[in-house]
């Protein structure tokens, strides 16, 4: 089995580590690569490549990189069809999520094309008789990024194309399961003129990790995964000195208010909850039923959901849900469903032990839905990131927000409602930095940063749009002042 090299310095070439871990395509639960575990010595040699790199790059002027950026997204589109395939292959998600998962990353690229006006400085005459001041955007240098499983275009694309426009050299740690999809987009980035040791790829684990929050010349990290590591990031990142932005996991409850639409909100909690098999830190976990809400559009859902065609996604027939990432995740899935039921959770359509005969190697999941949930239940509070939806019951759109605020998470909460007003009293009480108002996943594009709070987020600035750019410059101001016109003073004065 091909085992993937990693990128440096411009040039393909193999770590020196022995240890391996499969890469499989969970549709068919079959091995498609191996990935090394690479270690600090493969960090430290991509580090080198890039500061190599990076004075001649911060050097080119901001239109010539945006330049770069627009021969990529050409590219990006001529190849859009088969990356959008590999993704599916890698991540078992279906096409149409995969092309979605693809398009949003692109769209990014296109952001950064924009990098001219988006790294302009500030100025301002005469703060004092004679004397001026400006501030300019630099970039930082090195800065690197550590990716989970479930978006293989999307997060790295949050990242780099952004620090690229700005002048930085980047080191990507692509997830281990899913590292195919950047591995080729490194290639198209060759393709469209990026200088060698600009772009680096470093496959692996914790050890990769940890080498790049010590490496001395890594200036700032950008993470995204579960919240246990991403704390442990942002602190030890803190410790040596870098600038962090690091995202976790979440727990997104949609909240139901009788007056909803019964038809679309059904449809929107469906695609809420088991879009891309419920593997999204954006999916909703919990919808909160405010008074008849729950018997207005719970049925409805249930039937859709039971209509939905689960099945590999590496074919020409699409199903409109695929597998979940590995064995030991849909066993965990799986687990959680049980627990849930145990605490109390009535099971109106259950997941568990789902096969499917065309791919019974496959890891699949069927949409599951768990009434009568409660916060005495586990799974009110954990992120299962898996294709199940709790259920929670509330009298009023106060008790439903109180039951929102009450985890830990803050990356998106929905409400499902045809009174403005109610929208809004939902929209400035909610404690999370998504809002959706009768949109079941409210993912901000390209141009908007993706605001996670709470136990999702750690830092101050984050991925995507301006807080993007800010995160990966530093400002620098200039006073100036001159004394006199020089040799100019002969002819200057009359
Ligand atoms: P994960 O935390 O297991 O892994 C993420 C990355 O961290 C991987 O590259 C992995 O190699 C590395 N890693 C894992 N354990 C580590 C450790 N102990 N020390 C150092 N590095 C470690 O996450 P995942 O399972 O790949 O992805 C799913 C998680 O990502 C979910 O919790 C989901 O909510 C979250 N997520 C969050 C957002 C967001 O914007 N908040 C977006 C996408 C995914």
């Amino acid at each position: 089995m091909e085992v993937l090299p990693n990128l440096i310095g411009g040039q393909w070439c193999y770590s020196a580590a022995t240890e391996t871990v499969p890469v499989m395509n969970p549709s068919r639960g079959e091995v498609i690569a191996d990935v090394a575990l690479g270690s600090a010595a493969d960090v430290d040699l991509a580090v080198q490549g890039a500061l190599k790199a990076f004075p001649d790059w911060a050097a080119t002027p901001p239109n010539e990189r945006a330049q770069v950026m627009f021969r990529l997204k050409g590219l990006l589109e001529a190849e859009f069809e088969s990356l959008a395939r590999g993704i599916s292959r890698e991540h078992g998600k279906t096409l149409i999520e995969a092309k979605g998962d693809l398009r949003r990353g692109i769209e990014v690229v296109e952001y950064a094309c924009g990098v001219p006006t988006l790294m302009m400085g500030e100025s301002l005459e005469n703060i004092a008789r004679g004397i001026d001041c400006h501030t300019d955007r630099v970039p930082l240098g090195v800065v690197a990024g550590i990716c989970p499983f479930n978006f293989p275009a999307l997060v790295p694309m949050w990242m780099w194309p952004v620090a690229l426009a700005c002048g930085n050299c980047f080191v990507l740690k692509p997830s281990e399961k899913v590292p195919l999809t950047m591995q080729r987009v490194a290639e198209l980035m060759r393709m469209a003129g990026l200088p060698d040791g600009v772009f680096s790829i470093v496959h692996g684990g914790r050890e990769v990790v940890d080498a790049i929050l010590e490496h001395p010349e890594i200036k700032a990290i950008s993470f995204v995964g579960s919240t246990a590591v991403a704390e442990q990031i942002y602190r030890k990142g803190c410790h040596y000195g870098k600038r962090v932005q690091s995202a976790g996991g979440a727990k997104n409850f949609l909240v139901i208010l009788p007056d909803a639409d019964p038809g679309p909100t059904a449809t929107a909690l469906r695609d809420s909850a088991f879009g891309c098999a419920g593997e999204r830190c954006m999916a909703g976990s919990v919808a909160v039923c405010v008074g008849e809400a729950g018997d207005r559009v719970l049925p409805g859902l249930v039937d859709i959901i039971q209509q939905m065609k689960v099945g590999p996604t590496d074919g020409e027939a699409q199903p409109d849900m695929g597998a979940v990432i590995t064995a030991a995740h849909r066993d965990r899935v799986n687990e959680l469903i049980s627990l849930g039921e145990s605490k109390g959770g009535k099971v109106l359509a259950d997941g568990r032990g789902t096969s499917v005969a065309e791919a019974p190697g496959g890891f699949y999941v069927r949409p599951t839905i768990i009434d009568e949930v409660d916060y005495s239940n586990d799974i009110a509070t954990t992120e299962i990131f898996g294709p199940v939806l709790s259920v929670m019951r509330a009298k009023t759109l106060d008790e439903a927000i109180a039951a929102a605020n009450r985890q830990s998470y803050g990356n998106g909460a929905c409400v499902f409602t045809t009174s403005g007003k109610a929208a809004r009293e939902f929209r400035t009480r909610v404690s999370a930095g998504m809002v959706g108002v009768n949109v079941g996943v409210p993912a901000p594009m390209a141009y908007f940063p993706f605001t996670g709070w709470n136990a999702s987020f750690f830092g101050d600035l984050h991925m995507q749009g301006k807080e993007g750019v800010q995160f990966y410059t530093k400002q620098k101001t200039t006073t100036t002042r001159w004394f006199s016109f020089g040799e100019g003073d002969i002819w200057v004065k009359s």
